[in-house]
């Protein structure tokens, strides 16, 4: 680790204070005031086990779960070391107890983004164990995995200290020290939830994308006899596909060309399922209300017969990426909190093991 951070965030690498002699950064900014918006996931029995105070009183259970704990929100400060302070009382972060329980510090934030992961994950939610639980149990699988095998850092039990070949640095955590001096860590501390300037970045994509070919005219070039599903009827193929969930609609096509060309998913499909959240679910602004977003949506006011390429924005976000070289044009005015959020949430999707019946 090139960056001297006691403690962080073990969902995205980002630290629980900014002090300015540290970052070159307004820590009061509104952009960053989110880092300091910290809670503690754990179970009840490391609540009572890593409390350091014994006659203090175990804090209050709030997460609408038996079998977790989801603290208020508190405040950690540089010389806290490893305690976090919940009504008076110090408890121990990232040290497990003698039956292999621990306390996770997180950002708020970083927790309403995992939410959504898993609950995307899960498609239906399971009444034997919370999303909450599924996060907690995930996360302590992942840190006793890291200590049994002796990886990396200690804290670092989702491997953020490392480098993307396609898109850099995973977090500050792998930094460079000419990058810290520049204040590249900036991007990696700008509030991934409320992100100004959102829609105006949806409206420039759309606005500098061409409009989409009429797939209706491909003609089918086979190099093999059709299949299966491919021998029907685009009519009763496509009787079919209205029952499936537009992501395996999506994922059909991919499967052949016969089927690319057989499976018609027109403009329609796309801006609705974009608009809607379903495509997209990590920009779940396009859920909302406001002029910019009704600006987005109104179409009507498109010179006669332009259609904005929605297949084209939902390809371009859906992986939630941004190249370092070789990056689509259409991507260089992403705001920095948007940037963030796409980081958070593929490191939650890809690092950690929602694996139900793993932890049922
Ligand atoms: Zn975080």
């Amino acid at each position: 680790m090139n960056l001297d951070m006691s403690m962080f965030c073990v969902l995205c690498g980002s630290p629980f204070d900014l002090e300015p002699h540290i970052y070159n950064i307004d820590p009061d900014s509104e952009h960053f005031k989110w880092t300091y918006d910290v809670r503690l996931l754990c179970n009840p029995p490391a609540l009572c086990h890593l409390q350091i105070d014994p006659s203090g009183e175990i804090a209050k259970i709030d997460s609408g779960s038996s079998d977790v704990f989801l603290s208020e929100i508190t405040r950690w400060h540089m010389g806290d070391g490893d305690f976090f302070v919940l009504n008076n009382n110090h408890y121990l972060t990232l040290h497990n107890d003698q039956t292999g329980n621990l306390i996770f510090p997180l950002h708020d934030a970083c927790i309403q983004i995992a939410v959504k992961v898993i609950d995307l994950d899960r498609k239906v939610p399971s009444r034997s164990i919370s999303t909450l639980s599924l996060l907690y149990r995930s996360l302590c699988w992942k840190f006793h995995d890291r200590k049994f095998y002796d990886v990396g850092m200690g804290m670092d039990i989702l491997g953020l200290d490392s480098t993307c070949d396609e898109c850099g640095p995973n977090s500050m955590l792998a930094l460079s020290s000419v990058s810290m001096w520049s204040g590249d860590y900036e991007r990696y501390l700008t509030d991934p939830l409320k992100v100004p300037g959102i829609t105006t970045f949806l409206s420039s994509i759309l606005e500098t994308t061409p409009q989409d070919g009429n797939h209706s005219s491909q003609t089918l070039h086979a190099t093999r006899e059709p299949e299966g599903l491919e021998n029907l009827p685009n009519e009763l193929l496509d009787r079919i596909t209205d029952f499936l969930p537009p992501q395996s609609m999506i994922a059909l096509r991919r499967v052949s060309k016969t089927l690319a060309v057989k499976v018609r998913l027109d403009h329609r499909f796309w801006r609705n399922n974009v608009l809607d959240g379903t495509l997209l679910p990590h920009l779940w602004e396009l859920d909302g209300a406001g002029p910019e977003l009704e600006r987005l949506r109104g179409e009507s006011r498109l010179p006669n017969d332009y259609i904005w390429n929605w297949r084209s924005l939902a390809e371009l976000l859906s992986r939630r990426q941004f190249p370092i070289s070789r990056r689509d044009p259409r991507l260089e005015g992403v705001p920095d909190g948007y940037w963030n959020r796409c980081r958070i949430w593929n490191i939650v999707k890809e690092s950690l093991p929602f694996d139900h019946a793993r932890f049922a």
